[in-house]
């Protein structure tokens, strides 16, 4: 199959050499030929002096340019590759869990930028976060016909990184029908997912082991759980033997899961309250309220490199508001989805936070998404998820 060359400039094919999966703008030689590209147009870079490298998807109005699909430059992008993507892809998820609820496809990490597939049995959530993977729906529908033979697919197409790439927000349902939420599976107990109204693609997998091992920790306590959605993380500590589970969320969408799902599951003890967070702890702390095991998992606080500054005093408030309701000899377990905010400032702030209330604490545990959302290696912002779970004195 002929495909348009892209040559990046020179001394500019460094990077790429050493196996990173894009290439942004600045470093192609961009004439008016490639501007005149359709967006998502398979093409093949090169490098300065002509020698082809891999095979990308590329998208001029991107500051990521071009994606690499494959090093192999004689591949033909159709149907058939990207079957033997989403199959290597099953492969592994079936190696690591014996339930057929987890992310099917995390991107990059799984040979197919901008392309999240999250499964629900025979449920698929699709988000199309590319112009290239835009491009490839009929094909990408077609494989996943193919390899699953999904009842149902959805097209939550609404990630607001699709603006950057000028795409269109929508949501689709393409295949089947659905109506409400959808149970998921998950070490044992049946959560609630909402696919249409729902966050992202209606349920967060990659807090999946951490809310098994954060359970445990509130067996016999009261539980607070912050940013609950659905409440994942306060379930799962009910069924481990917590007394009481206190979700918090600002969206009723999630409550309502929640709700659902305690009633599915006979769990008695879950009080919901939509509230702001912050406004809730405060309040609590202001009650004097006291929790043996904390949960925070806030949505990103640096949505983009330009909040970093802000953003992370946003950990640190909450770590601090958070610790403060924590009962003696409790826990604090504190997330971060910023794939802007590194490991490190994170764990600053959270330390920073837990000190500025008072308390003496130790790390116990730090754990990042669960492994069927795995990271490209050179792509460190592909391990998003930090989570950190502190014992307090
Ligand atoms: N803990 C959840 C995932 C949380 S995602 C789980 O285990 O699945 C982040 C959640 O924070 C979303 O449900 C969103 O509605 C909620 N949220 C966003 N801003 C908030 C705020 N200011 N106060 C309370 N909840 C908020």
């Amino acid at each position: 199959m002929s495909h348009p060359t892209l040559k990046l400039l020179t001394g500019q094919d460094r990077r790429l050499r050493a196996g990173h999966p894009w290439v942004f703008s600045n470093e192609l030689q961009m004439d008016a030929a490639a501007k005149a590209l359709p967006p998502g147009t398979v093409v093949r870079l090169a490098a300065a002096d002509g020698r082809p490298m891999a095979l990308a998807q590329f998208n001029p109005h991107s500051l990521i340019a071009a994606r690499v699909l494959t090093r192999n430059k004689d591949a033909t992008i159709d149907e058939a590759f990207l079957e033997r993507r989403l199959a290597r892809a099953l492969r592994l998820r079936e190696r690591l869990l014996d339930q057929p609820y987890y992310r099917l496809i995390h991107a990059e990490a799984d040979g197919l930028p901008g392309l999240v597939i999250d499964r629900f049995g025979d449920l698929m959530v699709c988000q199309l976060n590319s112009a290239g993977m835009a491009l490839l729906e009929a094909p990408l529908l077609a494989a996943l016909d193919r390899l699953l033979a999904p009842r149902c697919v959805v097209l939550r197409n609404d990630s607001p990184v699709r603006e950057l790439e000028g795409l269109p927000l929508e949501l689709r349902v393409v295949k089947g029908e659905l109506a409400g939420p959808i149970p998921v599976q998950e070490h044992g107990l049946t959560f609630m997912a909402d696919p249409l109204e729902g966050q992202k693609t209606g349920w967060y997998y990659d807090q999946r082991d951490n809310r098994q091992f954060t359970a445990r920790l509130g067996k016999d306590q009261r539980v607070l759980d912050l940013y609950s959605y659905g409440g994942g993380f306060g379930l799962a500590a009910l069924a481990a033997g917590a007394r009481s589970a206190l979700a918090i969320d600002r969206s009723p969408t999630g409550l309502d899961l929640a709700r659902a799902a305690a009633e599915h599951n006979g769990l008695a003890g879950l009080v919901t309250e939509r509230a702001d967070a912050f406004a809730a702890l405060d309040r609590l702390a202001a009650d004097k309220e006291r929790f043996g095991l904390v949960v925070a998992d806030p949505p990103a606080f640096v949505k983009s490199k330009r909040d970093l500054k802000v953003g992370l005093k946003g950990y640190r408030k909450l770590a601090r508001a958070a610790a403060g309701v924590v009962g003696e000899e409790g826990f604090l377990a504190i997330a971060c989805c910023s794939h802007n905010v590194p490991l490190e400032a994170f764990a600053d702030e959270v330390r920073r936070g837990i000190r500025d209330a008072g308390r003496g604490a130790r790390l116990l545990h730090q754990a990042g998404a669960a492994p069927d959302h795995p990271a490209h290696p050179m792509l460190p912002e592909s391990m998003y998820l930090k989570f950190h779970v502190y014992a307090l004195d």
